[in-house]
């Protein structure tokens, strides 16, 4: 059996936080604005997995009024959720993400950023990509107020 999962998630930008994208740092100016680090890319993907598993979303493992996830490590959430995916006996097939922003270029980072999802997912890099898009200058993204993330994941039962 397969089964298709999608995430989706939107960060304010703000100064004096860090740009994070599936724990990768960027250098920026401004950051995601966030309960925890914040790293939109990572939320998205963990709302994919969990969403295929039909195990839940990332709102209500880890909510975001609760004081334990303040400031957490996203990837830390990440591992967490995908132990949960795995344990349920799901293996992933591949994961396909797109990071919308006006700055910074997230091209240069790209192969990092996929080696860290990959590595957290214990799936090869040619399972995962990530694409990236500007906001075209429109609205709050082209704007640079915020940074937007989607992910769309497959996993088969082992
Ligand atoms: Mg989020």
């Amino acid at each position: 059996m397969m089964r298709i999962g999608l995430g989706r998630d939107l960060h304010r930008l703000v100064e004096g936080r860090p740009f994070l994208l599936a724990g990768v740092r960027l250098p920026s100016p401004r950051g995601e604005e966030g309960h925890s680090d914040g790293d939109v890319l990572a939320h998205a993907v963990i709302d994919a997995l969990l969403g295929a598993a039909a195990l839940g979303d990332i709102g209500e493992f880890f909510p975001p009024g609760d004081p334990v996830w303040k400031d957490a490590d996203s990837m830390e959430l990440l591992r967490q959720s995908w132990a949960k995916v795995r344990a349920s006996g799901w293996r992933l097939v591949n994961l396909d993400c797109c990071v919308i922003c006006e700055v910074p270029k997230v091209l240069p980072w790209r192969e990092k950023i996929r080696s860290s999802l990959a590595a957290v997912l214990e799936a090869d890099t040619e399972a995962v990509f990530v694409k990236a898009k500007t906001g075209e200058g429109l609205g709050p993204i082209g704007e640079g107020l915020a940074v937007e993330a989607e992910a769309v994941c497959l996993l088969r039962m082992q």
